[in-house]
């Protein structure tokens, strides 16, 4: 008999979770997490066992876009994967937008939400693309104030029951530019009282959503974004049918398969006004907050999902003369990624619960531009962790990681958007800086970062707590001093160092905890090798340098 190398299993995705139980334990009280642990432990054992095997028999599964039905009707009837359809009844019945609006668990209802997804997303193929969006939707319009609005699409966007529930789109990027969002073509005309629309959009995720929340220039309005408002549309009319929106193609994209993201033309869809007639941009930032969480918790599971696979193979897998598990270069390998999820898992976690007080009205003025500065930072910092992990966690399998009927080959594909929808890298970078401008975020960051070190008293996590203090330090320091193409050309890496020290700070503050309660230490474990991955990313680099190297000649 030929040898056969059994593939790697998954357990129950909660059970197995030592960071995220142990998370919680910590920040949810005992009675509240006794509560709905029942929920999470039957959404881990759906994760690690019937939507695994599922996921692995939907591999070769993709949306399939008709435009015409046999008899010459434009239908754009788009087709989703049985994975797919079975996500969509899972995360209307599981609550997966729903426990956020219920506030069952009161202040910590993020904490809640965001543990179910941390479960949900690696299991269903980002099925979370359309989720976050509803979120997201779900949120701008309850902070819009829109009465009518809010009265009409909520119960549907946070609804339990499958056939009730609707996801929506968030249409913004055109084919100008997704982050240059003021280049916005597509124009509003009055209709009476209502609006009609006309324009393409590039990039559309839910192409199969209810709904869709989307910028568009009121005619006369001025160029920019501040000439943009936001709009509020149903994709289908009485009829069922596409409301004069056509579908032009489904983009065929390095990952996301499973994700029906379309070029569209919409030419005359009705459409309200959501909140005055421009400030589109302000108005949708609440929706860009939630979408940027989901991100940020996305990645990290994802993470997650390849570490779980990777270290049940390393125990398997035997290579000279003893399982991956025994050999020091292997576990030294596998500790450094674990130590990049564990660092990533606790500042998103972080800005979920920003965006929970935030949301309950607990935070002040500096709390809110703490969440400014804090979503952007763990989106673009755990963006680029899942990508980086993904990439070693399949070298791990050697071979078989790189084929294609293993499925780990579409971790890593699906993980690399992470760092390029809802903002680039740059992007964020840049917007970092913007939320700096007030200097309150940084006086806000200073007392978390405070607080965060005073509770740490053991020796060699006060070591680890210092090194995040002194690159914290330094990138205070860089950032008093940088300006003009300095400070842009400085802005990302400012940016991962504030995220990578803090993400050590708040790692710290979860060993020390764990090493208290639990007498627990691999947390700590965690920490001291986060802090040898390293945090401090600041360096003074010569611009016209960057200039000759990235353009291959002076500019
Ligand atoms: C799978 C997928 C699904 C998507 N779904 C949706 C959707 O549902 N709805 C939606 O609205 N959009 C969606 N997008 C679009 C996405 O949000 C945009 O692609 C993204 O925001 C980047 O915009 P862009 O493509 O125009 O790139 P550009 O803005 O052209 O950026 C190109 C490069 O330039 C860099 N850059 C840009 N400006 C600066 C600057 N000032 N300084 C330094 N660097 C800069 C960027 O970092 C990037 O590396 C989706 C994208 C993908 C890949």
């Amino acid at each position: 008999m030929p040898f056969n190398q059994p593939a790697p299993q998954l357990g129950n995705q909660y059970t197995d979770d030592r960071v995220l139980r142990s998370y919680l334990a910590r920040a949810l009280p005992a009675e509240m997490l006794k509560a709905i642990e029942r929920e999470l432990l039957e959404l881990g054992e759906l994760a690690g066992g019937e939507l695994y095997r599922l996921q692995i028999a939907d591999r070769l599964n993709e949306p399939v876009h008709t435009p015409w039905d046999a008899w010459g009707n434009r239908v754009d009837h788009i087709e989703v994967s049985p994975l797919w359809k079975r996500a969509e009844r899972l995360a209307a019945e599981r609550g997966l937008i729903a426990t956020a609006y219920e506030r069952r668990t009161g202040r910590h209802a993020r904490i809640h939400q965001f543990a179910l997804v941390h479960l949900f997303t690696p299991a269903t193929d980002v099925y979370s693309c359309p989720l976050a969006m509803t979120d997201g939707a779900a949120r701008a319009l309850a902070a819009s104030g829109n009465k009518q609005l809010i009265e009409r699409a909520l119960p549907h966007l946070t609804s339990r029951d499958p056939a009730q529930f609707w996801t929506s789109g968030q249409w913004m990027t055109e084919s100008t530019g997704g982050s240059d969002v003021g280049l916005t073509q597509t124009i509003a005309k009055r209709d009476g009282a209502r609006w009609r629309l006309y324009g393409r959009k590039w990039f559309t995720s839910a192409a199969t959503s209810q709904m869709a929340l989307t910028l568009a220039r009121p005619e006369g309005n001025p160029g920019g974004g501040k000439g943009l408002a936001l709009f509020y549309v149903e994709t289908r009319n009485a009829a069922g049918q596409l409301d004069n929106i056509l579908v032009h193609r489904l983009k065929d994209k390095f990952g996301t398969r499973k994700v029906p993201t379309a070029e569209l033309t919409i030419e005359g869809t009705p459409a309200q006004a959501v909140a005055g007639e421009a400030d589109g941009v302000r108005n949708i930032a609440p929706m860009l907050n939630v979408t940027r969480t989901w991100n940020s918790v996305s990645a990290v599971s994802y993470m997650r999902r390849g570490l779980a696979l990777a270290r049940d193979y390393a125990k398997k897998r035997v290579a000279f003369g003893a399982p991956l598990a025994e050999k020091a270069l292997h576990v030294d390998t596998l500790a450094g990624l674990q130590a990049e999820y564990e660092a990533g898992f606790h500042l998103a976690f972080f800005a979920v619960e920003l965006l929970g007080r935030d949301e309950t009205d607990t935070l002040d003025a500096a709390g809110k531009d703490l969440v400014r500065l804090i979503t952007p930072v763990a989106k673009l910092v755990t963006g680029k962790q899942s990508a980086t992990v993904l990439s070693e966690i399949m070298e791990s399998f050697g071979g078989a990681g790189y084929v294609e009927d293993t499925g780990l080959p579409a971790l890593l594909r699906d993980a690399q958007v992470f760092s390029i929808w809802e903002g680039t890298t740059n992007v964020l970078s840049l917007e970092v800086l913007r939320a700096l401008q007030s200097g309150a975020a940084l006086s806000a960051l200073q007392i978390e970062i405070e607080m965060l070190a005073s509770g740490v008293r053991d020796v060699r996590l006060l070591d680890c707590a210092r090194s995040a203090q002194a690159a914290l330090l330094r990138a205070q320091q860089w950032i008093a001093n940088a300006s003009g193409d300095a400070l842009e050309a400085g802005a990302r890496r400012f940016a991962l160092t504030l995220g990578r020290a803090f993400a050590l700070l708040l790692l710290c503050r979860q060993a020390q905890w764990s090493i208290d309660h639990e007498k627990d230490r691999r947390a700590f474990a965690a920490a001291a090798r986060f802090a040898q991955n390293g945090v401090d990313m600041i360096a003074a680099e010569d611009l016209a340098l960057s200039r000759l190297l990235a353009n291959d000649g002076p500019v």
